[in-house]
């Protein structure tokens, strides 16, 4: 697309809206692969094993590529960046990253998802590199299970010292993720609701999706967020919150003023038509939909040397072409045997 051809929003500032009328608004960036869980609904032992090929540190965008590209998106529009991973806590310098960032011009939101397990070291540089929020991933406030949700990597006292140390360093309030799986961890939510409930943290209870190709997922073991809001609602009193139109979750409030409580329904209730967010992963490819099965090659248009100009023309050809709408179209498409994903721990959720 040459500079005259360029759609007008693109030339005032913005990335064109996609297919579907969606603008470009988020970003969550992979900065790493690994990760020293391994979560059953996500990175599973038995397909992980300590052998597996994952990204050498060549492959992966060095900090100068991930800020030259961040700063790309925002000029597109892009106000929320996350950084996530496989586990974001496990690349060398991260808060050295986080400081690039946090000064772009534009930006107004900037958090992380951790599983917590390194955060005790970390809480206090992220925080004083100028990372504004943190997303804490915890499946359960029962040791064993919590252990065993973790692929038997990560201990419930590792990830209650990461909500301290995060509390300590100033992130409060703080957002708690719970990836709920029928028969495995469904059990614990009262006692999950009871840890977080006046704390001011938000627990947000996430559907277990099909992600990736070998997490095993199956339909009966999805707890629909609307049965997990009926069986809180009967021992706490729930009423619903107005719906945030940023935000992919649904909130309610303790009637009696415990605080309140998240439900992202990805799989009963999608939210494509509302889906504004892009994703990168640690080898600089973009996706445009959790469930994509390809990105595009964003490193090698930076290693080819392309300049800003180029590459905003890119990433905005890219948006504008965009027709994903996965979860509201599951069912159609498992059917047809659609069922290659990118893997979760690459483009981090
Ligand atoms: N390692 C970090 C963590 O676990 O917080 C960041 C990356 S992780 C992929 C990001 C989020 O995706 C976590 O909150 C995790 O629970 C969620 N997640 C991973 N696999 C999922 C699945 N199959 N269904 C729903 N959520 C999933
Ligand atoms: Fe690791 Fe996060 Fe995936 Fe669990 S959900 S295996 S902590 S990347
Ligand atoms: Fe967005 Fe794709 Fe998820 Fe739909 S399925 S909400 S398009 S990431």
């Amino acid at each position: 697309m040459t500079r005259r051809e360029a759609p007008l929003a693109m030339q005032q500032g913005t990335a064109p809206p996609d297919a579907l009328g969606r603008t470009l608004a988020d970003l969550r960036i992979s900065v790493i692969d690994r990760c020293n869980f391994r979560c059953p609904y996500c990175m599973p032992e038995e397909a992980y094993p300590a052998d597996h090929a994952f990204l050498r540190a060549r492959e992966r965008l060095e900090f100068d590529e991930i800020e030259r590209i961040a700063r790309v998106f925002v000029s597109l529009g892009v106000r929320k960046l996350r950084l996530t991973g496989g586990e974001p806590l496990l690349r060398r310098g991260l808060p050295d990253l986080v400081a690039r960032l946090a000064v772009i011009e534009g930006l107004e939101d900037f958090a992380l998802t951790t599983n917590g397990a390194l955060l005790p070291r970390l809480a206090q540089p992220l925080r004083d590199a100028g990372l504004q929020r943190v997303t804490i991933s915890m499946d359960s406030a029962d040791a064993e299970i919590f252990r065993r949700m973790s692929g038997g990597r990560g201990e419930l006292a590792g990830v209650e010292a990461a909500i301290a140390a995060a509390e300590r360093a100033g992130f409060a309030p703080l957002k708690i993720n719970c990836v709920v799986m029928r028969g495995v961890n469904d059990g614990g939510v009262p006692e999950l609701v009871e840890r977080f409930r006046g704390t001011g943290h938000i627990l947000r209870f996430i559907e277990y999706m099909d992600v990736g190709t070998v997490n095993g997922w199956r339909n009966d073991r999805v707890v629909p967020g609307a049965e997990l809001v009926r069986r809180i609602d009967a021992r706490w009193p729930l009423e619903p919150l107005p719906r945030n139109p940023a935000s992919t979750a649904r909130r309610w409030r303790f009637r009696d003023g415990g605080g309140a409580i998240g439900f992202i329904n990805s799989v009963t209730e999608p939210f494509c038509g509302g889906c504004t967010r892009a994703r990168l992963s640690a080898d600089g490819k973009l996706y445009t939909c959790l469930f994509a099965h390809a990105g595009h090659d964003l490193r090698a248009l930076l290693r080819a040397g392309e300049s800003d100009a180029a590459l905003r023309a890119s990433i905005a050809g890219i948006w504008s072409h965009r027709g994903d709408r996965y979860s509201e179209r599951r069912a159609e498409l498992r059917a047809a045997g659609v069922l290659e994903h990118v893997e979760m721990y690459r483009i981090g959720g």
